[in-house]
C-alpha cells in the first residue's frame, strides 16, 4: 500500500533470490509494506469461484494474485513507469463531502477509473495475454490500495498523510501518518502471526451479510468510504500542523480495528470483482470444457473416520475435513503424509509429492508442515486407494484449506 514506495524492481534473479528467503525467513521479509496487499489477494482466493481461478490461472500461470511479486507488482514498477504512480490513489479533500472527477479526478490517473479500466481490460477477451496479465497485477493492487482511507483523502495537500509526522505509540522516531496506516497499525496488530493464517482468520469472522453488502457498490463508493473514515477516524486527534504528536494505545486500537474491517473488504472485494470479470465467458485460448467432461457430481462429503463411508467413496471426488495429528515429510523426503484426528492408522492418508513442495511451502509461510501441525483443514480430491489404503493426492494448492489454525 506505500504510496511513496521506492523499492527496487524485482528482476527475475532477485525473484527467485525472494523466494529462497521466503523459504528461509518467513515472517520478517515482506513485514513492510507488502503484508496489507498480501492478506487482501488471500482472503480474494478464499472466495474466487471456479472459473475465476481458471482465468487466473490463465494469465498468471504458476504465479498467484497472493504472491508478493504479483501483489505488489504495482509498486514496484512505479519506478520504471513513473505515470503509473497516481494511479494507486485518488486525492479527495478531507472536508469535501465526496469525489469529485472534474476537481480530484487527475484526468483520470486515479484508483477508482484505474480499478475500472482494468477490470474492463482483465475480461476483455479480445486484448491480448500480456496485457490483461498486466492488467490482473494492477487490479489485484489497486483493489488493497482504495480499501487504505489514505488512498482515498488528503488534509492541506499532505499527499493522503505523507507530509504528517506522528509518533507510533512509544516508538521514539517520528514517522509520517501514511506509513502508520500503511504498515505500523497492522503489523502491531498483526504481530507474528503468519501472513496466511492471520488472513484465514479474517476471513473466517466475513459473515455471509457483510459479504453481501461489501461486495456491492462500485470503486467510486468504495472511495467514498475511504475518505470517510480519513474524516471521522485517520485525522481525529491528529492536528494538521504543529510538533507531531502521539498516537496512544486507544487511538491504535480502534485503527487497528478499521485497518482489519478494511482488509476484510477488500478481500471480498476483490473477489466480487474477479468473479465478474471471468464470468462473461471461458477464458480466450483455453478449451471450453465439454459438457461430458464436467463432471456432472459436485464432491461429496466424506467422514473420515467411518472407515466404510471412506470404501463406499472410493474413486469419487470428495471432501474430508478434519484435525492434522501430523504431516511429516518422510525421511528421505519423498512424499509427506498427513494423518488425521479419530483415524487408525493406514485408514485415511492425504499425501504431497516433493513436486508440489515449494508452492506448497510457499503459500504456507514457508514450510506447510509447520501450517498444518494441529490445525483443522478441508481437502478436496479424488479419493483413491494406494496399497490398499485410502488417499488424496494433493496436487493443487485449492485442494487444501485450512480452517482453523492449530
Ligand atoms: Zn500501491
Amino acid at each position: 500500500m506505500t504510496r511513496l514506495c521506492h523499492r527496487k524492481i524485482l528482476g527475475n534473479m532477485k525473484a527467485l533470490l525472494t523466494l529462497i528467503l521466503i523459504a528461509l525467513s518467513p515472517v520478517t521479509l515482506f513485514a513492510w509494506g507488502g503484508d496489507g496487499h498480501q492478506i487482501v489477494c488471500l482472503i480474494a482466493e478464499e472466495r474466487l469461484s471456479p472459473a475465476a481461478k481458471a482465468g487466473v490461472h490463465e494469465l498468471l500461470g504458476s504465479q498467484h494474485i497472493s504472491d508478493a511479486v504479483v501483489a505488489s507488482w504495482a509498486d514496484n514498477v512505479r519506478r520504471e513507469r513513473r505515470e503509473t504512480a497516481p494511479w494507486h490513489y485518488v486525492d479527495i479533500p478531507v472536508d469535501a463531502p465526496a469525489f469529485d472527477e472534474h476537481r480530484d479526478g487527475k484526468d483520470h490517473n486515479n484508483v477508482i477509473d484505474k480499478i475500472n479500466d482494468f477490470a474492463k481490460m482483465v475480461a476483455d477477451r479480445d486484448a491480448s495475454k500480456a496485457e490483461r496479465r498486466d492488467a490482473l497485477k494492477f487490479l489485484v493492487h489497486f483493489v488493497g490500495d482504495i480499501q487504505q482511507p489514505l488512498h482515498c483523502a488528503e488534509r492541506d495537500h499532505d499527499k493522503g498523510g505523507n507530509g504528517r509526522l506522528v509518533f507510533f505509540l512509544d516508538q521514539p522516531r517520528a514517522v509520517n501518518l501514511h506509513f502508520v496506516w500503511d504498515t505500523s497499525i497492522l503489523l502491531h496488530r498483526k504481530g507474528t502471526t503468519p501472513i496466511l493464517l492471520y488472513a484465514i482468520k479474517l476471513n473466517d469472522k466475513i459473515s455471509p451479510e457483510q459479504a453481501a453488502q461489501w461486495a456491492s457498490g462500485t470503486a467510486e463508493d468504495w472511495a467514498n468510504e475511504g475518505h470517510d473514515l480519513a474524516r471521522t477516524v485517520v485525522y481525529v486527534g491528529v492536528p494538521a500542523h504543529g510538533s507531531p504528536p502521539k498516537l496512544d494505545e486507544t487511538y491504535v486500537d480502534r485503527a487497528a480495528d478499521v485497518v482489519e474491517q478494511q482488509l476484510k473488504k477488500g478481500g471480498v472485494r476483490l473477489a466480487a470483482l474477479l468473479n465478474r470479470c471471468f464470468a462473461i465467458a471461458p477464458p480466450s485460448g483455453a478449451v471450453a470444457p465439454s459438457p461430458q467432461s464436467e463432471p456432472t457430481t459436485r464432491p461429496i462429503v466424506v467422514d473420515l473416520k467411518d472407515r466404510d463411508a471412506l470404501r463406499a467413496a472410493m474413486g469419487s471426488e470428495v471432501i474430508v475435513s478434519g484435525t492434522v495429528v501430523t504431516a511429516e515429510w518422510s525421511r528421505t523426503g519423498s512424499v509427506m503424509r498427513i494423518e488425521f484426528e479419530g483415524t487408525e492408522k493406514s485408514q485415511f492418508y492425504a499425501v504431497l509429492f516433493p513436486r508440489q513442495r515449494p508452492a506448497f511451502d510457499k503459500k504456507y509461510a514457508g514450510d506447510v508442515t509447520k501450517a498444518l501441525s494441529g490445525a483443522e483443514v478441508r481437502i478436496t480430491g479424488k479419493l483413491q486407494l494406494y496399497r490398499d489404503r485410502p488417499e488424496i493426492i494433493l496436487d493443487r494448492l485449492d485442494q487444501l484449506e485450512v480452517t482453523k489454525r492449530g
